[in-house]
């Protein structure tokens, strides 16, 4: 297809705001999925992004539409949508996205307005040089107000209120027009067809049965099958085993050309050996200058993960493994805790990579899991000068500490003005700090704050969602460090320590923290043949106790008489019992105390 009759776009939305199920519409009317093959978010492929409602993986789907000329004239162009995911843990995934198109389809909620993420994302686009296509969705419903909400995306991207569009993803009403009008604004992709090839990789995704699939947007030349490929900045070559779009079933192609947005397959089996961000040329005829990168999605936030059966490590460490040809951003080394054996200490981009990866693991692996209490990077110095990265908690320094830095966010919320207070109530209690305050319109605020990312990790969210009523969003951006008075608190049986418990937490908050885990362990922790103690400190300092009282603790007490059967029935349930008892000191505690204290939270 010759550039002038290509289209590349993306839709950024908040998170249910509706992109799935227009991409849904999308697909229909310009035939490339029948109606009988039509199934809700056809695009979300992964289990958990159906169950969920959310997109992960971002997808790139290639449609016909032809436009009526004035003169009564259809021409067919070709439509590439890059469907990208809403989520604020995968921001990197739509920026990357974003670099692939010339515009994007701002869709809004016309009963909710513009969101946190809306905006996050429209800045990113505007970063980018996209044309923005303003489009009200969901306007079918009752509660849908298209007049007042066309206002404020206009006061936003600038333009007319009676230039949004207004569509319905579920009914399809406004939708041919979008199309329409997504031919007529976005710009058409330029690049020099003669010069040496250069594509993009914005994605890739390991499949089973196919290897690594890479996303490719084409610049310059062209891609075409059997030629020896390069990537620029690992060196490394590959022959091109097939090329073509997905359509969104995979459809081989003669080749790629300027502006067009398909699939390589090259038999590696690796996601990291297609680097996203990385510049494809031709091995034999190379271009000289890589396509400007994207930089790599660091990991934020780290979590211990166990498996609940310790038999089941080495399954766990294969897993991990397969999810990794899949994941670039995930990031794992092994760990060993006295209270949960052997682990791994795994990075995440947020708490809902955390949970998706955690998922995964347990749904396509069948492990069953445990994961500590997320936490942070602290960047500790010594009072000697030596510095140290602290992952996790049991890595923090014993010696005399000078500094402790922790990563902060920028966060943007939005609410109705009513909130205001609440929202404000929220922040001062997560040590935010605020810097900035805008009314969108008479009834809705728009909030900026510095946070620790500690603070946000820690159902931030959640809180907010449920002071405000669901009304308030969120989004943030990392945004360098700060010193912060932060220490560890250590949890205690009998003296011994429970490293699966111990925490890194504001000074202030140290009390609160020890009061409720030694409160929560005590209820968990069976009785034994002795007093046990259970304790929360600080180094030495012992800031919080609970005991746990004796008990003789008799399995055969309960029979009367000479049941014998029913007698050995339940020694052995206790001795099955003891395989999974976990030693701290001299103090038994069956692994799933721990578990419990651990998933309670
Ligand atoms: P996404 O998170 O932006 O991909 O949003 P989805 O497409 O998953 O939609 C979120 C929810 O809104 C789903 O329950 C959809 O059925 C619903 N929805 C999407 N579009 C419309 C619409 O035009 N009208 C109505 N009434 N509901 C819609
Ligand atoms: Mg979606």
């Amino acid at each position: 297809t010759s550039p002038e009759l290509i289209r590349n776009f993306c839709i950024i939305a908040h998170i249910d705001h509706g992109k799935s199920t227009l991409a849904d519409r999308m697909l229909q009317l310009t035939g490339v999925v029948q109606a009988r093959d039509m199934r809700a978010q056809y695009l979300d492929r992964m289990d958990i992004e159906r169950e969920r409602g959310i997109t992960i993986k971002s997808q790139a789907v290639r449609m016909p539409w032809a436009v009526v000329g004035e003169d009564g004239i259809e021409t067919p162009h070709a439509l590439h949508m890059i469907d990208t995911p809403g989520h604020v843990d995968f921001t990197y995934e739509v920026s990357r996205s974003l670099a692939a198109c010339e515009g994007a389809v701002l869709l809004v909620d016309a009963a909710q307005g513009i969101e946190a993420q809306t905006l996050a994302n429209l800045y990113l686009a505007m970063e980018n040089e996209l044309e923005i296509i303003p489009v009200l969705n969901k306007i079918d419903l009752p509660a849908a107000q298209p007049e007042k909400y066309a206002e404020e995306i206009a006061h936003l991207v600038g333009g007319e209120p009676e230039d949004v569009l207004k569509v319905s993803g579920k009914t399809g009403v406004g939708v041919e027009a979008l199309l329409d009008r997504i031919v007529e604004r976005i710009p058409a992709p330029t690049g020099d067809a003669g010069a040496p090839s250069r594509a993009m990789i914005f994605d890739s995704v390991y499949d089973t049965y196919r290897g690594v699939v890479t996303y490719v947007r084409v610049i310059d030349g062209s891609l075409n099958p059997r030629e020896r490929i390069a990537m620029m900045s690992t060196g490394a070559t590959h022959e091109l085993l097939e090329i073509g779009v997905h359509s969104p079933e995979p459809t081989i192609t003669k080749g790629l050309g300027v502006g067009e947005v398909g699939y390589l397959i090259t038999g590696v089996k690796d996601v990291r050996q297609s680097k996203v961000g990385d510049t494809v040329t031709n091995q034999h005829k190379p271009a000289t200058e890589a396509l400007e990168g994207y930089s790599d999605p660091k990991p934020m936030v780290f979590s211990g993960l166990y498996p609940i059966d310790g038999s089941d490590y080495p399954a766990l460490r294969d897993a991990l493994d397969k999810l990794k040809l899949n994941d670039a951003a995930l990031n794992y080394e092994p760990e060993t805790s006295v209270a949960l054996g052997f682990g791994f200490r795994v990075g995440f981009l947020g708490l809902l990579h955390l949970e998706i990866v955690r998922e995964r693991l347990e749904r396509e692996f069948n492990l069953d899991l445990i994961s500590t209490a997320p936490n942070v990077i602290y960047d500790v110095t010594l009072e000697d000068g030596e510095k140290v990265k602290v992952t996790n908690p049991s890595e923090f320094p014993t010696g005399k500490i000078g500094e402790v830095r922790e990563p902060v966010v920028r966060a943007t919320i939005l609410t109705p003005s009513e909130f205001v207070g609440t929202v404000m109530g929220l922040t001062t209690e997560r040590r935010g700090v605020q810097i900035g305050m805008d009314y969108l319109s008479e009834d809705r605020v728009e909030l900026r704050y510095t946070l620790p990312m500690a603070e946000i990790v820690f159902d931030f969210f959640d809180q907010l969602k449920s002071r405000t009523r669901g009304y308030a969003s969120l989004d943030y951006e990392p945004s360098g460090d700060q010193t912060a008075d932060l220490v560890k608190v250590d949890i205690l049986l009998q003296g011994d320590q429970v490293d699966a418990f111990s925490a890194i937490v504001h000074r202030d908050k140290a009390y609160d923290y020890g009061v409720l885990m030694t409160a929560k362990l005590k209820e968990i922790i069976p009785r034994q043949q002795f007093e046990v103690p259970v304790q929360a400190a600080i180094g030495a300092r012992v800031i919080a106790r609970e005991t746990v009282r004796a008990m003789r603790k008799d399995v055969l007490a309960k029979c009367y008489g000479g049941d014998i059967s029913r007698k050995r029935k339940l020694l052995e349930k206790q001795k099955e019992g003891k395989k999974r008892m976990k030693n701290i000191g001299s103090v038994e505690v069956p692994k799933d105390a721990f578990i419990a204290a651990l998933s309670s939270e």
